[in-house]
C-alpha cells in the first residue's frame, strides 16, 4: 500500500479545503489535498450569486459596518449561532474579500453615476460615488439590511475557485485528485490522517499527516430534490462521525433554497431576487408581500420557503407533471441585466428548461440547499474530540449559521473560515511533533477492507436502491415543516434501510480499476448515519428555530432549546447518542424577534452577565 506523509492533510480541495492549504504551505508546511474531483470542479464552482462582507462601498451598502453585518447573521440563525464565531466572521469578511482581489479574483466593480436598481419588481434609481469607482460593488440578497454580498458578475464561486486553485499550484501544493477519503486514521486521541480510495484503480492509499482538515462540502445528496452536487455526499463527515469520539453538530439544521427550478432542481440564484424579482402565484399574483409585508422575497431562505409551501398548500400552486410550483419574475429586469448580471441564470433557463426568462416564468419550488449541520469544531477550527483534527467550511458546524445560513454567508464562510483556520492550524504546526502509528493505520486499512469483503458476501439490496430509498424518506419525513409523527416514522424506516445496508450486494463485483457502483457501496452506510442523525436530531428538537419548523411545536424555546445538538455515533449502534451544549458561550445581541417570519417566541431567561458589549472581546 501506497502511503504519502506531510504536515497538513486537507481533505477536501475546495474552497474552504484550498484556501486553509494556501494559509499552511505559505507558512512554509507541506500539504497534500483530497479531492473527489478535480479540485476546479468543487461544488463550489457552482455558487453563482456572491459573498457577503461589509465593505460599504456601493449606494445601496453606504454605511454598512461589521456590526450590521454581524447582527444580520444572528438574526438569520434565529439565535442558533455562537455569537463570538459570528463576529470573528463578520470582523474578518471584508479583509478576506481584499486579499482575494489580490490574489486575482475580478470582482464586479462600482462604476459612478446614476443606475437603474430593482426593489420588489419596481425599478427606483440611486447614484453610485465618484470617489467609490472601482471599489468591490455589491449586491442585495435575502436578509440583509445593507446591500452587502460581492460579486464576479454571476459566477463568483467559479472566479474565487480558480484563483484559489491556482494559487496552490504557485504554492507547489500538491492535489491528489478522484481519491476518497475513507476512514481517519488516529489512536483514540490524535488524527493522523486518513485511508483514501483511489477512484482510478480502487487502491487503498495511507495518509500520515501531523493535521487534518475535513473540507468536504455539504451532505445535500441525503435528500432526493437538492441543489448540491452528487459529490456531496458527507463523506468527510461520516469519516468524523465513524470515529465514535468527534460529534457533528447540529444536523437536524437543513435549508431549503426558495429558488430549486423544476423539474431539474438546478438553482437560480438568490442574487434574482435581491435584482428585483418576485415570487407569483398560479394567477401570477406577487404573494409575498401578504404574508411578509416588511422584506416580502427578500425575507430569509427559511422563511420565504415556508411561505411558499404555505401558499402551494392553500392551492395557489401551478401543477406540472413534475409536481407543484410557483413562478420566479426576472422578466422586468431586461434583457441586459439578465444577460450579463445574471447570465448563468439565462443560461440555465434556456438550456435546461426551454425557458428564457427575458420574456417567460421561471418555474421554481424550495429546494434542498444548504447544510448548516457539521463536524462540530470551536472557534479555532479544532474538532471536538480528537487533537489535530480541524474542519472548514460547510462540512463543519463552526458555528455561524445557528438554524439559517443567510444567501452569500456561505461562500464568504469557505473563504474566512479557511484564513482564520488556516492561521490557528499553522499555529499547532508550530513546534508541533508526532509519532505516527502504522498500527493506527493499519487498523483504518482493515476496516476499509472488511467493508469491501462484506459487500463482496452481501446477497441482499444494491445500494442504488437502498440510496433512492433514504432519499425518498428525508423528503417525504425530514422536510420543510416536520412533526413528531412523521418523524419518528422517517426514523424508524431509516433504521431499518441502515440494518439492510449489512446484506448489501455489489452487483459489479470487485472489478480492477474504476467502480462508482463500489464507491457509491461504500458511501450508503455513512450517509444513512448522516440521515439519522438529521432525522433523531429533528425529531427530538420540539421548537421551531430557524429552518427547523415543528407544526406541533410551532414556537421557538429559547427556555429550552437555545443549545446545539451533538450526534455521536458508537460502532454497532442503530441511532446517534445526543449530547447538547449551549448555541453561544456570551451574547452581543440578546435573543429577539428576527423582524420577518413571525411566530411566537418562549422566552428564556439571560442573565446579566451573559451578555457582552460587540467590542468587549472575550
Ligand atoms: C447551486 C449552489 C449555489 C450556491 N451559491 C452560493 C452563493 O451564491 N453564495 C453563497 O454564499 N453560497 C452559495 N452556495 C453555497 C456554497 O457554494 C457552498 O457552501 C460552498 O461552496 C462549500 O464550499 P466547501 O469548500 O465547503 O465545499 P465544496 O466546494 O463542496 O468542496 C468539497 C471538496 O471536498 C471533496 N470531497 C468530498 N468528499 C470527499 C471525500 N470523501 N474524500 C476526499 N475529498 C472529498 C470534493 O471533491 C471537493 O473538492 C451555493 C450552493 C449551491 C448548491
Amino acid at each position: 500500500m501506497r502511503i504519502f506523509e506531510s504536515d497538513v492533510l486537507c481533505i477536501g480541495a475546495g474552497l474552504a479545503g484550498e484556501r486553509v492549504a494556501v494559509e499552511a504551505a505559505q507558512a512554509g508546511f507541506r500539504v497534500i489535498c483530497l479531492s473527489v474531483v478535480p479540485p476546479k470542479r468543487s461544488h463550489s464552482s457552482a455558487a453563482m450569486g456572491g459573498m457577503q462582507a461589509a465593505l460599504g462601498n456601493s449606494i445601496m451598502g453606504d454605511g454598512d459596518c461589521s456590526q450590521i453585518h454581524f447582527a444580520d447573521t444572528v438574526k438569520g440563525s434565529d439565535w442558533g449561532c455562537d455569537q463570538e464565531v459570528a463576529r470573528l466572521f463578520a470582523e474578518t469578511a471584508p479583509i478576506a474579500m481584499r486579499e482575494m482581489a489580490w490574489m486575482g479574483v475580478p470582482w464586479s466593480r462600482v462604476v459612478p453615476g446614476e443606475h437603474t436598481y430593482f426593489k420588489g419588481g419596481k425599478p427606483f434609481q440611486a447614484t453610485e460615488k465618484k470617489e467609490n469607482e472601482g471599489l468591490i460593488h455589491s449586491r442585495a440578497f435575502g436578509g440583509t439590511a445593507k446591500w452587502r454580498t460581492c460579486y464576479t458578475s454571476d459566477g463568483t464561486g467559479h472566479a474565487v475557485l480558480f484563483t484559489l486553485d491556482n494559487r496552490l499550484l504557485q504554492l507547489g501544493v500538491e492535489v491528489h485528485d478522484r481519491m476518497q477519503a475513507e476512514v481517519l486514521v488516529h489512536n483514540g486521541e490524535h488524527c493522523m490522517g486518513c485511508v483514501a480510495r483511489d477512484l482510478r484503480t480502487g487502491e487503498l492509499t495511507g495518509y500520515f499527516a501531523k493535521a487534518t482538515l475535513i473540507a468536504t462540502g455539504g451532505y445535500g445528496r441525503i435528500y432526493r430534490a437538492t441543489t448540491n452536487a452528487v459529490i456531496c455526499d458527507g463523506g468527510g463527515q461520516i469519516t468524523a462521525l465513524e470515529t465514535g469520539l468527534v460529534p457533528l453538530g447540529n444536523m437536524e439544521a437543513v435549508q431549503f433554497h426558495p429558488t430549486g427550478t423544476v423539474p431539474t432542481d438546478i438553482l437560480v440564484t438568490e442574487g434574482c431576487r435581491g435584482d428585483g424579482g418576485t415570487l407569483l402565484d398560479v394567477n401570477e399574483y406577487r404573494f409575498m408581500p401578504d404574508y411578509e409585508p416588511e422584506k416580502a422575497e427578500l425575507a430569509s431562505r427559511d422563511v420565504v420557503s415556508r411561505r411558499m409551501t404555505e401558499h402551494m398548500r392553500k392551492g395557489y400552486g401551478v401543477k406540472s407533471p413534475y409536481g407543484e410550483h410557483l413562478w420566479l419574475d426576472i422578466r422586468h429586469l431586461g434583457k441586459k441585466h439578465i444577460t450579463t448580471n445574471l447570465r448563468e441564470v439565462y443560461d440555465i433557463c434556456t438550456h435546461f428548461l426551454g425557458v428564457n426568462p427575458i420574456h417567460q416564468l421561471i418555474p421554481v419550488r424550495p429546494t434542498h440547499h444548504y447544510s448548516m449541520g457539521g463536524v462540530r469544531i470551536n472557534k479555532d477550527g479544532h474538532a471536538y474530540g480528537l487533537k489535530g483534527l480541524f474542519s472548514a467550511g460547510e462540512a463543519a458546524c463552526w458555528d455561524m449559521h445557528g438554524f439559517n445560513r443567510l444567501g452569500g454567508n456561505s461562500l464568504a464562510e469557505t473563504v474566512v473560515s479557511g484564513r482564520i483556520v488556516g492561521k490557528k492550524l499553522v499555529e499547532f504546526l508550530e513546534g508541533y511533533e508526532t509519532v505516527f502509528s502504522t498500527a493506527a493505520m493499519k487498523e483504518g486499512t482493515t476496516r476499509v477492507q472488511d467493508r469491501i469483503a462484506a459487500l463482496l458476501r452481501g446477497a441482499g439490496d444494491d445500494c442504488y436502491t437502498l440510496r433512492n430509498a433514504m432519499q425518498d424518506v428525508m423528503m417525504e419525513h425530514v422536510g420543510i415543516f416536520r412533526n413528531g409523527k412523521d418523524l419518528q416514522e422517517g426514523v424508524d424506516k431509516l433504521q431499518e434501510l441502515l440494518e439492510r445496508c449489512k446484506n448489501m450486494r455489489l452487483v459489479s463485483g470487485n472489478i480492477p480499476g474504476p467502480n462508482a457502483e463500489l464507491s457509491m457501496a461504500l458511501r450508503v452506510p455513512g450517509m444513512l448515519k448522516l440521515a439519522l442523525c438529521t432525522a433523531y436530531g429533528a425529531l427530538m428538537r420540539t421548537e421551531s428555530r430557524g429552518a427547523h419548523a415543528r407544526e406541533d411545536y410551532p414556537e421557538r424555546n429559547d427556555k429550552d432549546w437555545l443549545v446545539r445538538t451533538l450526534a455521536y455515533w458508537k460502532e454497532g449502534d442503530s441511532l446517534p447518542t445526543l449530547k447538547y451544549e449551549p448555541a453561544t458561550p456570551f451574547f452581543i445581541m440578546p435573543p429577539g424577534d428576527r423582524g420577518y417570519g413571525g411566530g411566537k417566541i418562549i422566552p428564556g431567561e439571560i442573565r446579566e452577565d451573559q451578555v457582552v458589549p460587540y467590542d468587549q472581546k472575550g
